[in-house]
């Protein structure tokens, strides 16, 4: 298969305009979970570069549980997000849920994220292949590691070789926490296929005060990097403020994960 180890031994690099993943470095994706205005992710990208991240991430297009909920901001939010990433220089990454979505995406974006929900719309997954651009391929919610390789596979044979893992926790029984982060992924990702993986401590743990250890974890694990949401007032996030960093906190975990990064 395209995707194992065993057909491209070396590490595959995927260099997204010049950030380059999967290459020994830790790179970090960081953003709040939706875009909600120009002041919000102009303020958001300002603190993500503070902290030393390299691609803002944001959802302009929301995969809510309830058709009731903040559903996303559409080609508007693309538009001020990606403002906001180049005026501090960073790259951006976001979520397209739909294919007839896949050209208005192109345009702002640097790297398309695949929600967990869609890990297995191969069509979607055929689609997004087609652009050549970096994916962002996060487990899906109950997602094995076969099938995860497999709709990796499903872009790959598009011919797109710029395949981003994302483990971003499964369902369990337990409910303390939003998802089970599955640390265990990241070297088992590492053996079997050639593509980088980071980690989503946000999603994967669902409580802001968990995002910290489980990110350091993430460095220990071997992972290429995190994607962590952040947002400058995380009690009036209109999505997932549970799980965000304020500025505060983002800076500390930053500067932590730097120590553990140096010390592998
Ligand atoms: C997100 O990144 O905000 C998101 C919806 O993530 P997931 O698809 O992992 O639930
Ligand atoms: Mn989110």
């Amino acid at each position: 298969k395209l995707t194992s180890r065993e057909f491209h031994p070396q590490d595959t690099v995927v260099d997204v305009e010049g950030v380059k993943i999967g290459d020994g470095s830790f790179v970090t994706m960081a953003g709040p979970c939706s875009v909600e205005g120009e002041e919000q992710i102009m303020e958001t990208a300002r603190m993500a570069k503070a902290g030393g991240a390299k691609i803002l991430r944001g959802g302009a297009y929301k995969p809510r549980t309830s058709p009731y909920a903040f559903q996303g901001l559409g080609e508007e939010g693309l538009k001020i997000m990606r403002k906001a990433a180049d005026a501090h220089g960073l790259k951006v990454i976001t979520e397209v849920m739909d294919e007839a979505h896949i050209d208005v995406v192109c345009q702002y974006a640097d790297i398309i994220q695949i929600g967990a929900r869609n890990m297995q719309n191969f069509r979607l997954l055929e689609a997004v292949g087609k652009t050549g651009k970096p994916i962002g391929l996060k487990r899906g919610i109950s997602g094995t590691i076969q099938e995860w390789l497999n709709a990796a596979e499903y872009i790959a044979v598009q011919g797109n070789s710029n395949i981003i893992f994302i483990e971003r926790g499964i369902r369990t029984y337990e409910t303390a926490t939003r998802n089970t982060f599955d640390l265990s992924a990241v070297p088992l990702i590492k053996k079997l296929s050639h593509f980088p993986i980071i980690v989503d401590p946000s999603h994967g743990t669902g409580v802001w005060d968990l995002v910290g250890p489980m990110a350091r974890s993430g460095v220990a694990s071997g992972a290429d990097g995190m994607i962590v949401e952040i947002h400058p007032d995380p009690l009036h996030a209109w999505s997932d403020g549970e799980q965000s960093l304020n500025e505060k906190n983002y800076l500390k975990m930053m500067s932590e994960v730097e120590i553990m990064v140096e010390a592998m």
